[in-house]
């Protein structure tokens, strides 16, 4: 199968944003995607239509602004929910209608409580109904590597007859490994007699830290599409990481003989992207996107990279895009410098938009004497967050110290334009401030993380807080950056407080529209 090409399927947008704290807006949703789209992915999945108002608008969004990628929505295996998610992509130059039901023993048993017979009859009928609608249907038998084999041929079968383009074999729970993974992927092509009128897919989860593994095993045997998610984010432990499977395919050709689409030098900044926007930060270990993937340590190394680069570096950082210097720009920088780079760092922006990041620019540069991609990076993070807010933080002042009480007084501007302020006293300035901003905006949650890192190195580094906050049962991640921490706190919680009231706004809606 000399120089054949994988599909890369992401699914960062819909499993990823799946992963419990993720709570994306149409907006935030719309930026990933357009950089999934420079960075060459074949099939976006940009959400699951049926389950929420917020899901279908972005699902719709997304179909209008994306051209290149095919535009995929998720759909349970039923009529509502199949017309749902063609109502949200019909727009899409290309769309997929993707239907998942369960065949495993244990999900059959005590999930879905039907049989064998019915199941099948369901699958082939979903995909009938879908294909009515749309030419591209993908099917996924949910927890394959758990599905009795010669009950799964069937389904495959039946459901590639009825229509099904692509058929993804779905390692669910994560629990299988490459050999046995891969021989699954034999046992479809050899028995299977239908196969060859429809792609094979891989969706594999990282219980076991083998998503990529398994994932790569199913290409070597035959599988020509990969589900995947950018730095391997989605459900508990995550997916297999599309940017590892990306380079290991490259780097490793010799083995692999296949190439993708993906155009690596975007790796890095879709990865800065992803995190920026969910609020899962990147390991330092991570391999190809984290921190230290290409820093060396041991003193040997460093004096063999420093004559040849490839006596310990088996990847050219470049090749990721990493960028090699960090100063860019400075406080005499111009608005067009300022709009050159962020090209190059994957956001274009409308004038309204342009004018207003200058500004953030312009305000952090006076702070800070130099700039780095990272630094402007946060800063578009910031930009495209507090774009769609409900409460705007105008103020935020603090006092305190060891002979003092903490005090914090806030100022706000309201959903209607009104501008409301309070203070209050806490047991240091982050809990006064957020005293003070529940006493303006009134939800009820619970923080349960809070964590400060710095984005860049020195004393005037950009301090980026990140938070987690639960509100009946849900949990909402909220980002904030600033040069100073308090300010950057009170950034990050009405960020994680906007979201809640997104959310809340989106599903109250949803309730009033259902008959
Ligand atoms: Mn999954």
């Amino acid at each position: 199968m000399k120089g054949d090409r994988v599909l890369i399927f992401d699914t960062t947008l819909r499993d990823g944003e799946q992963a419990a704290g993720t709570s994306l807006n149409s907006k935030e949703k719309l930026e990933i995607a357009k950089q999934l789209e420079s960075l060459g992915v074949d099939i976006i999945e940009a959400g699951f239509p049926i389950t929420s108002q917020g899901d279908f608008d972005a699902v719709r969004l997304i179909s209008k602004e994306v051209r290149n990628s095919t535009i995929c929505a998720l759909s349970h295996a039923n009529n509502e929910a199949i017309e749902r998610a063609w109502e949200a992509i019909k727009k899409a130059k290309k769309g997929r209608i993707h239907i998942f039901l369960s065949t495993s023993e244990e999900h059959l048993t005590y999930q879905l409580k039907k049989s064998h017979a019915e199941v099948l009859k369901l699958a082939v009928a979903s995909v009938e109904r879908a294909r009515k609608l749309c030419d591209d249907i993908e099917f996924t038998p949910m927890d394959t590597t758990r599905t009795d084999i010669k009950f799964l041929y069937k389904v495959l079968e039946g459901v590639i007859k009825a229509g099904a383009t692509t058929v993804n074999i779905a390692d669910t729970v994560g629990y299988a490994i490459p050999s046995e993974f891969g021989q699954l992927i034999d046992g479809i092509r050899k028995n299977v007699p239908n196969i060859s009128r429809a792609v094979i897919s891989v969706h594999c989860h990282n219980d076991l830290g083998l998503g990529v593994a398994n994932s790569l095993e199913a290409v070597r045997r035959g599988a020509r599409q990969i589900e995947c998610t950018v730095n391997g984010i989605g459900e508990r432990a995550g997916n297999a990481a599309l940017e590892e499977m990306v380079m290991a395919i490259r780097t490793r050709a010799d083995q692999y003989h296949i190439t993708t689409n993906i155009r690596t030098e975007q790796i890095y900044r879709t990865s800065r992207m992803v995190s920026d926007l969910t609020g899962f930060v990147v390991p330092p270990n991570k391999a190809i996107v984290g921190a230290n993937a290409f820093r060396h340590q041991s003193g040997i190394h460093q004096d063999g990279i420093i004559k040849k680069a490839n006596t310990y570096e088996i990847m050219d950082p470049k090749t990721i895009g990493m960028p090699a210097s960090a100063l860019v720009l400075g406080k005499v920088s111009g608005r067009h410098a300022f709009k050159e780079r962020l090209l190059e760092l994957g956001y274009s922006l409308d004038e309204e938009a342009l004018i207003h990041a200058f500004k953030a620019f312009k305000e952090l540069a006076d702070k800070k004497k130099t700039i780095t991609d990272r630094d402007i990076q946060s800063l578009m993070g910031e930009e495209i967050r507090t774009s769609s807010e409900v409460y705007h933080l105008d103020h935020v002042g603090v006092s305190c110290g060891n002979q003092s009480m903490p005090t914090a007084t806030v100022r706000l501007i309201g959903p209607n334009k009104e501008v409301l302020a309070d203070a209050a006293l806490g047991t240091g300035p982050v809990d006064a401030v957020y005293k003070a901003i529940n006493r303006l905006v009134r939800v009820p949650n619970q923080l349960t993380e809070f964590s400060v890192n710095s984005i860049t190195a020195g004393i005037d580094a950009l301090g980026e807080v990140l938070i987690r906050i639960e509100s009946e049962g849900a949990s909402y991640s909220g980002r904030g950056a600033d040069t100073d921490i308090i300010v950057a706190s009170a950034k990050a919680y009405m960020n994680a407080l906007n979201r809640l009231l997104v959310t809340k706004k989106v599903s109250r809606k949803q309730v009033e529209n259902e008959p």
